[in-house]
């Protein structure tokens, strides 16, 4: 028997199973002028600068995207087990958009948008609670939680929730943690401040201080370009705006 034709080139399948990951759940919401994502006020200023600034769309990384494509298979994973949890009366609603509109002092308005992962309303209708997960690395798993505890906290304020909780599975190992906590107004106002500091830093064009956490820029696909920003700013150490 002589070999099957080959209906489509190896490198068309490379380029298309690759394009296929990459692009899995990439968010098309776009971003409009005056809005923030609630991603780009937990982590560092600096990264959420250039991303807006550049109108960036960084190429994912793996981790990136097998953490997408863990948060689509969760509903489907998890929904009957919670169903059962928490009984009939509450209600679940993945994926959730929230929004928060503020004004600048000089009265520009400007919106602060996110997806609350799981939103469990209680038998009256309400927010309840909050669940935001994280599949990742060992590596980030304790170093992150300030931030994933911001982003939980900034879901849970704006979808007008009691409590926020944070799941953290250990996408290695599947470990699992789960944190949780009421929903916290002062936090969440210090996030609109964030969001107010890197406002002002993108009229005045002014790259905003580094992250408080240097693990960041392990992961940051700024990370190249950074190193110009410090020289051209004459920074020598990393971190320090
Ligand atoms: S490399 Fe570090 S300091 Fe620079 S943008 Fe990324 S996280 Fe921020």
């Amino acid at each position: 028997m002589g070999e099957s034709p080959v209906a489509v080139d190896d490198k068309a399948v490379e380029s298309l199973v690759s394009g296929a990951f990459t692009s899995f759940g990439r968010d098309h919401r776009g971003r409009y002028p005056n809005e923030l994502w609630v991603t780009h006020l937990t982590g560092c200023m600096r990264r959420a600068f250039f991303s807006i600034r550049f109108n960036a769309d960084p190429v994912r990384s793996g981790d990136a995207i097998l953490g997408r494509i863990l948060h689509y298979v969760s509903k489907e994973v998890l929904d009957p087990h919670l169903a059962k949890l928490l009984g009939d009366d509450f209600v679940l609603e993945w994926e959730k958009d929230v929004s928060y509109q503020f004004e600048t002092p000089d009265g520009d308005p400007w919106l602060i948008k996110g997806r609350a992962d799981l939103v469990v309303y209680d038998p009256n209708g309400n927010a309840y609670e909050v669940w935001e997960f994280k599949f990742t690395s060992h590596e980030r798993f304790n170093q992150a939680i300030p931030i994933y505890v911001g982003q939980a906290n900034a879901y849970a304020v704006m979808s007008g929730a009691h409590f926020a909780r944070l799941v953290l599975v250990n996408r290695n190992t599947f470990a699992v943690r789960s944190i949780s906590m009421s929903a916290d107004e002062s936090g969440f106002k210090h996030l609109v401040e964030r969001a107010q500091n890197l406002i002002d830093c993108l009229r005045k064009d002014t790259v905003p201080v580094g992250p408080e956490l240097d693990w960041e820029c392990k992961f940051c696909p700024f990370s190249l370009i950074c190193v110009k920003a410090r020289e051209w700013l004459s920074q020598s150490k990393l971190g320090v705006g």
